[in-house]
């Protein structure tokens, strides 16, 4: 009966020219996460697929969307940066975005498979140099309990999934409880986020390359901190995988 409600649904959107993205509230097996239609076994059905926002011609160092392929003007100047190459396949606006809101804040984790699909299809075509371990930025404890669930640490374990590197969930701690870097410009970010980072009591990460996994990179400042706790510890290498990335201000 909720299906049936729901294609009508669907069917009235349509004809009304409204947009059918996201009214699927629920994951149902066998349908898109966007739209409802039928999908097989893809979280995300072809139509939609194709209408997506992909990242193209990104900064082939930090991923900033739309530069020519070339690396921008930022990381040209940048000295000995902490993330070594950053991913994101697609750019944040709708309904990306949409897709990440749903997953971190209304309790729908299950949605990092349909970022895991890209990363799936990266690996396959060999547009990744994979690292040895996938690491989430952790959450504080507090905002933990409070949303119940690390949205970066479910993307860990389904890129995990996804690419058969493993992930290690408890490598890095937050030491504190950071604003959100929403809220706060550049420079405010970066002072928000120092020694927010370290290593737990056993991990070890000397000589390792490493994934950092995350859901958006806007400035990087949270991102680049983690890199940074993981280089001072001995990682050899530290990128970033992020579903997705916001174009120039
Ligand atoms: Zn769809
Ligand atoms: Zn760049």
């Amino acid at each position: 009966m909720e299906i049936t409600l729901k294609d009508t649904a669907v069917k009235l959107m349509a004809r009304h020219g409204l947009n059918r993205w996201l009214i699927n509230d629920q994951s149902i097996p066998g349908s898109c996460f966007l739209c409802y239609a039928p999908s097989g076994r893809l979280p995300v059905c072809t139509p939609c697929l194709r209408e997506l926002p992909l990242n193209r011609d990104p900064c082939p160092v930090c991923a900033l969307p739309d530069c020519h392929g070339q690396i921008c003007a930022e990381c040209l100047g940048a000295a000995g940066p902490a993330l070594d190459v950053v991913i994101a396949p697609f750019r944040y606006s709708y309904p990306v975005d949409r897709v990440i809101q749903e997953m971190k804040f209304h309790a729908r984790p299950g949605l990092a498979g349909f970022f895991a699909l890209a990363y799936h299809g990266l690996a396959e075509a060999g547009l990744l140099v994979l690292p040895e371990q996938l690491i989430p930025i952790p959450l504080h404890r507090g905002r933990l309990r409070e949303r119940g669930y690390n949205q970066s640490a479910c993307l860990a374990r389904a890129f995990s999934a996804a690419t058969g590197i493993p992930a290690t969930i408890h490598t890095l701690q937050r030491l504190r409880p950071t604003i959100a870097q929403s809220g706060l410009k550049r420079p405010q970010r970066r002072r928000n986020m120092r020694g927010a980072f370290a290593l737990t009591a056993n991990a070890d990460v000397r000589g390792r390359h490493l994934a950092l996994i995350d859901d958006v990179m806007t400035t990087g400042a949270t991102l680049r901190e983690a890199a940074r706790a993981l280089k001072r510890a001995g990682a050899s290498r530290v990128d970033a995988w992020v579903c997705a990335r916001p174009g120039q201000e």
